[in-house]
Protein backbone atom coordinates (compact mmCIF):
# COMPACT_ATOMS: atom_id res chain seq x y z
CA UNK A 1 0.00 0.00 0.00
CA UNK A 2 1.40 3.53 -0.93
CA UNK A 3 2.05 5.92 1.78
CA UNK A 4 -0.87 8.32 0.54
CA UNK A 5 -3.37 5.51 0.64
CA UNK A 6 -2.29 4.66 4.35
CA UNK A 7 -2.83 7.97 5.16
CA UNK A 8 -6.07 7.87 3.63
CA UNK A 9 -7.12 5.25 5.44
CA UNK A 10 -5.64 6.39 8.56
CA UNK A 11 -7.24 9.60 8.48
CA UNK A 12 -10.54 7.58 7.89
CA UNK A 13 -9.91 5.99 11.12
CA UNK A 14 -9.79 9.53 12.88
CA UNK A 15 -12.80 10.62 11.63
CA UNK A 16 -14.91 7.27 12.31
CA UNK A 17 -15.00 6.54 7.80
CA UNK A 18 -16.13 2.93 6.42
CA UNK A 19 -13.26 2.58 4.67
CA UNK A 20 -11.34 -0.57 5.71
CA UNK A 21 -7.71 -0.77 6.00
CA UNK A 22 -6.55 -4.13 4.31
CA UNK A 23 -3.58 -5.55 6.75
CA UNK A 24 -1.78 -8.05 5.23
CA UNK A 25 -4.27 -10.54 3.98
CA UNK A 26 -6.88 -9.99 6.86
CA UNK A 27 -9.54 -7.33 6.14
CA UNK A 28 -9.13 -5.04 9.35
CA UNK A 29 -11.86 -2.55 10.62
CA UNK A 30 -10.87 0.84 10.42
CA UNK A 31 -11.66 1.15 13.93
CA UNK A 32 -8.82 -0.40 15.19
CA UNK A 33 -6.28 1.12 12.64
CA UNK A 34 -2.97 3.54 13.21
CA UNK A 35 -3.29 7.27 13.74
CA UNK A 36 -1.89 9.15 11.00
CA UNK A 37 1.15 10.79 11.25
CA UNK A 38 1.79 14.95 11.50
CA UNK A 39 1.44 16.35 7.80
CA UNK A 40 3.76 18.28 6.30
CA UNK A 41 2.29 18.93 2.73
CA UNK A 42 0.08 22.11 4.19
CA UNK A 43 3.58 23.51 6.07
CA UNK A 44 5.77 22.66 2.69
CA UNK A 45 3.97 23.47 0.00
CA UNK A 46 2.43 26.91 -1.45
CA UNK A 47 -0.82 28.05 -0.68
CA UNK A 48 -3.29 27.24 -3.55
CA UNK A 49 -6.52 27.71 -3.53
CA UNK A 50 -8.61 25.60 -1.65
CA UNK A 51 -10.49 22.51 -3.81
CA UNK A 52 -8.46 24.06 -6.81
CA UNK A 53 -5.48 22.39 -6.87
CA UNK A 54 -5.81 18.45 -8.38
CA UNK A 55 -5.61 16.21 -5.49
CA UNK A 56 -2.54 13.47 -5.21
CA UNK A 57 -2.85 10.03 -6.99
CA UNK A 58 -3.01 8.23 -3.59
CA UNK A 59 -6.20 10.39 -3.16
CA UNK A 60 -8.27 9.23 -6.12
CA UNK A 61 -10.39 5.95 -6.25
CA UNK A 62 -9.70 3.88 -9.17
CA UNK A 63 -12.20 5.46 -11.39
CA UNK A 64 -10.13 9.26 -11.05
CA UNK A 65 -12.61 10.69 -8.42
CA UNK A 66 -11.30 12.21 -5.10
CA UNK A 67 -11.81 9.76 -2.48
CA UNK A 68 -13.23 11.90 0.31
CA UNK A 69 -16.14 12.17 -2.26
CA UNK A 70 -16.98 8.60 -1.94
CA UNK A 71 -20.53 7.95 -0.13
CA UNK A 72 -20.55 11.69 0.42
CA UNK A 73 -24.06 13.04 1.12
CA UNK A 74 -25.69 15.56 -1.44
CA UNK A 75 -25.76 19.36 -0.87
CA UNK A 76 -28.38 19.85 1.01
CA UNK A 77 -31.23 22.37 0.59
CA UNK A 78 -31.64 25.76 1.88
CA UNK A 79 -31.30 27.15 5.86
CA UNK A 80 -31.15 30.75 7.00
CA UNK A 81 -29.53 34.09 5.17
CA UNK A 82 -28.53 36.82 6.71
CA UNK A 83 -26.89 39.52 5.86
CA UNK A 84 -23.81 41.63 8.14
CA UNK A 85 -24.67 44.72 9.75
CA UNK A 86 -24.42 48.01 6.73
CA UNK A 87 -20.78 49.73 7.66
CA UNK A 88 -22.94 52.74 7.87
CA UNK A 89 -24.90 51.94 10.91
CA UNK A 90 -22.16 50.61 12.99
CA UNK A 91 -20.53 52.78 15.11
CA UNK A 92 -16.95 51.91 14.30
CA UNK A 93 -14.17 52.26 11.75
CA UNK A 94 -13.59 48.96 11.07
CA UNK A 95 -14.59 49.80 7.45
CA UNK A 96 -11.22 52.15 6.71
CA UNK A 97 -9.36 48.56 7.52
CA UNK A 98 -8.05 47.98 4.16
CA UNK A 99 -6.00 44.19 5.26
CA UNK A 100 -6.45 41.38 6.82
CA UNK A 101 -2.93 42.70 9.23
CA UNK A 102 -4.65 45.77 9.53
CA UNK A 103 -7.57 44.57 11.24
CA UNK A 104 -6.03 41.79 13.34
CA UNK A 105 -3.27 45.07 14.17
CA UNK A 106 -6.47 46.45 15.79
CA UNK A 107 -7.57 43.43 17.33
CA UNK A 108 -4.09 43.15 19.22
CA UNK A 109 -4.21 46.72 20.46
CA UNK A 110 -7.75 47.39 21.38
CA UNK A 111 -9.45 46.23 24.63
CA UNK A 112 -13.38 45.66 23.27
CA UNK A 113 -15.06 44.00 25.99
CA UNK A 114 -14.18 42.20 29.97
CA UNK A 115 -12.20 39.05 27.89
CA UNK A 116 -9.72 42.01 26.61
CA UNK A 117 -7.20 42.32 29.22
CA UNK A 118 -7.01 39.17 30.41
CA UNK A 119 -5.73 37.92 27.63
CA UNK A 120 -1.83 36.85 26.90
CA UNK A 121 -2.36 36.94 23.26
CA UNK A 122 -5.02 38.42 21.02
CA UNK A 123 -5.51 35.55 19.03
CA UNK A 124 -7.32 37.32 15.37
CA UNK A 125 -7.00 34.97 12.89
CA UNK A 126 -4.38 33.15 10.28
CA UNK A 127 -4.11 31.73 7.12
CA UNK A 128 -4.53 32.77 3.43
CA UNK A 129 -5.72 36.34 2.93
CA UNK A 130 -7.60 35.18 -0.47
CA UNK A 131 -9.07 31.94 1.27
CA UNK A 132 -11.84 30.17 -0.77
CA UNK A 133 -12.89 28.59 2.40
CA UNK A 134 -12.68 30.19 6.11
CA UNK A 135 -13.44 27.86 9.04
CA UNK A 136 -14.36 29.66 12.55
CA UNK A 137 -14.46 28.23 16.02
CA UNK A 138 -15.69 29.65 19.36
CA UNK A 139 -12.83 31.56 21.10
CA UNK A 140 -9.25 30.88 21.55
CA UNK A 141 -8.31 28.02 24.05
CA UNK A 142 -4.84 28.18 26.32
CA UNK A 143 -2.59 26.88 23.56
CA UNK A 144 -3.63 29.43 21.01
CA UNK A 145 -3.88 31.95 24.00
CA UNK A 146 -0.30 31.64 24.61
CA UNK A 147 0.66 31.34 20.74
CA UNK A 148 -1.70 34.49 19.42
CA UNK A 149 -2.57 31.36 17.02
CA UNK A 150 -5.93 29.83 16.25
CA UNK A 151 -6.27 26.10 16.32
CA UNK A 152 -3.19 25.16 17.29
CA UNK A 153 -4.27 22.72 20.29
CA UNK A 154 -5.07 19.14 20.14
CA UNK A 155 -8.44 20.27 19.12
CA UNK A 156 -6.34 22.08 16.10
CA UNK A 157 -4.37 18.58 14.78
CA UNK A 158 -8.00 16.91 15.10
CA UNK A 159 -9.16 20.33 12.23
CA UNK A 160 -5.81 19.68 10.75
CA UNK A 161 -6.59 16.20 9.61
CA UNK A 162 -10.20 16.66 8.69
CA UNK A 163 -8.75 19.50 6.08
CA UNK A 164 -6.08 16.82 4.82
CA UNK A 165 -9.18 14.43 4.61
CA UNK A 166 -10.82 16.70 1.91
CA UNK A 167 -7.64 17.82 0.11
CA UNK A 168 -7.51 21.16 1.41
CA UNK A 169 -4.16 22.24 3.03
CA UNK A 170 -4.36 24.27 6.18
CA UNK A 171 -2.25 26.71 4.27
CA UNK A 172 -4.76 27.77 2.02
CA UNK A 173 -7.66 28.39 4.20
CA UNK A 174 -8.23 30.96 6.53
CA UNK A 175 -9.36 30.36 10.38
CA UNK A 176 -10.72 32.66 13.25
CA UNK A 177 -13.15 32.43 16.13
CA UNK A 178 -16.31 34.32 17.05
CA UNK A 179 -14.55 35.88 19.99
CA UNK A 180 -10.30 36.62 19.59
CA UNK A 181 -9.69 36.39 23.42
CA UNK A 182 -9.53 33.58 25.15
CA UNK A 183 -12.34 33.17 27.67
CA UNK A 184 -11.66 32.09 31.41
CA UNK A 185 -11.63 28.37 31.79
CA UNK A 186 -12.68 28.00 28.17
CA UNK A 187 -16.41 29.08 28.93
CA UNK A 188 -18.44 29.55 26.13
CA UNK A 189 -18.36 33.47 25.77
CA UNK A 190 -21.35 35.85 27.04
CA UNK A 191 -23.41 37.53 24.49
CA UNK A 192 -22.06 40.81 24.82
CA UNK A 193 -18.57 39.23 24.82
CA UNK A 194 -19.61 37.98 20.92
CA UNK A 195 -21.46 41.53 20.58
CA UNK A 196 -18.45 43.05 20.98
CA UNK A 197 -16.18 41.02 18.92
CA UNK A 198 -18.49 40.23 15.86
CA UNK A 199 -17.80 43.22 13.84
CA UNK A 200 -13.97 42.53 13.57
CA UNK A 201 -14.86 38.73 11.96
CA UNK A 202 -17.71 40.34 9.50
CA UNK A 203 -14.64 42.53 8.23
CA UNK A 204 -12.52 39.60 8.14
CA UNK A 205 -15.47 38.02 6.06
CA UNK A 206 -15.65 41.45 3.78
CA UNK A 207 -12.06 41.48 3.26
CA UNK A 208 -11.19 37.76 2.17
CA UNK A 209 -14.44 37.48 0.50
CA UNK A 210 -14.07 33.84 0.89
CA UNK A 211 -16.49 30.75 -1.34
CA UNK A 212 -17.40 28.45 1.17
CA UNK A 213 -17.83 29.22 5.41
CA UNK A 214 -17.77 26.57 7.92
CA UNK A 215 -19.03 27.26 11.25
CA UNK A 216 -17.36 25.10 13.75
CA UNK A 217 -19.68 24.26 16.81
CA UNK A 218 -23.34 25.46 17.66
CA UNK A 219 -21.92 28.52 19.67
CA UNK A 220 -20.13 30.12 16.00
CA UNK A 221 -23.36 28.38 13.91
CA UNK A 222 -25.48 30.55 16.36
CA UNK A 223 -23.73 33.83 16.22
CA UNK A 224 -23.08 33.99 12.51
CA UNK A 225 -26.52 33.55 12.21
CA UNK A 226 -28.01 35.61 14.90
CA UNK A 227 -30.46 32.91 15.98
CA UNK A 228 -30.72 30.53 19.33
CA UNK A 229 -31.05 27.18 17.84
CA UNK A 230 -29.30 23.51 18.55
CA UNK A 231 -26.86 22.62 16.42
CA UNK A 232 -29.30 19.87 15.40
CA UNK A 233 -31.04 22.12 14.00
CA UNK A 234 -28.26 23.91 12.49
CA UNK A 235 -26.92 21.34 10.63
CA UNK A 236 -27.50 19.60 7.60
CA UNK A 237 -28.85 22.36 5.42
CA UNK A 238 -26.85 25.49 3.47
CA UNK A 239 -27.63 28.44 5.21
CA UNK A 240 -26.07 31.56 3.72
CA UNK A 241 -24.51 34.92 5.23
CA UNK A 242 -24.09 38.01 2.92
CA UNK A 243 -24.87 35.26 -0.12
CA UNK A 244 -21.93 32.89 0.75
CA UNK A 245 -23.10 28.99 1.99
CA UNK A 246 -22.47 28.44 5.82
CA UNK A 247 -22.35 25.22 6.78
CA UNK A 248 -22.68 24.35 10.84
CA UNK A 249 -20.80 21.35 12.06
CA UNK A 250 -19.64 20.55 15.10
CA UNK A 251 -17.04 21.47 17.05
CA UNK A 252 -13.14 19.44 16.86
CA UNK A 253 -13.34 19.46 20.61
CA UNK A 254 -16.25 18.27 21.02
CA UNK A 255 -14.87 15.35 18.77
CA UNK A 256 -12.31 14.67 20.65
CA UNK A 257 -15.37 14.13 23.89
CA UNK A 258 -17.34 12.14 21.95
CA UNK A 259 -16.19 10.39 18.81
CA UNK A 260 -19.71 9.39 17.56
CA UNK A 261 -19.76 12.79 16.30
CA UNK A 262 -17.05 11.91 14.19
CA UNK A 263 -19.24 10.72 11.02
CA UNK A 264 -21.99 13.55 10.84
CA UNK A 265 -18.70 16.03 11.00
CA UNK A 266 -17.29 14.24 7.88
CA UNK A 267 -20.72 14.18 6.06
CA UNK A 268 -20.84 18.16 7.05
CA UNK A 269 -17.15 18.57 5.66
CA UNK A 270 -17.67 16.82 2.57
CA UNK A 271 -20.41 18.71 1.81
CA UNK A 272 -18.66 21.84 2.55
CA UNK A 273 -15.98 20.80 -0.18
CA UNK A 274 -18.54 19.97 -2.85
CA UNK A 275 -19.85 23.77 -2.54
CA UNK A 276 -16.02 24.61 -3.03
CA UNK A 277 -16.04 23.34 -6.58
CA UNK A 278 -19.87 24.16 -6.96
N1 LIG B 1 -11.28 26.25 19.97
C1 LIG B 1 -11.75 27.30 19.27
O1 LIG B 1 -12.96 27.49 19.17
N2 LIG B 1 -10.88 28.09 18.68
C2 LIG B 1 -9.57 27.89 18.74
O2 LIG B 1 -8.84 28.67 18.16
C3 LIG B 1 -9.11 26.77 19.45
C4 LIG B 1 -9.98 25.96 20.07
Amino acid sequence: MDELTRRYLAQQVELGGPEVILSGKTPVQAASGPKPPPSTEAATSPAPAAGSAAPPRGRLTAAGGPRWMVGAPPIPGPGLAVTSPEAALLDNDLHNLDSLEQVAERIRTTYCCALCPNRTNAVPGEGNPTARLVLIGEGPGATEDATGRPFVGQAGTLLDSILEAIDVPRSSVYITNIVKCRPPQNRKPLPDEMAACLPYLHRQLDIIRPRVIVALGGTAGEAMLGVRKSLGELRGKVHTYNGIPLVVTYHPAALLRNPNWKKPTWDDVRIARQLLDR
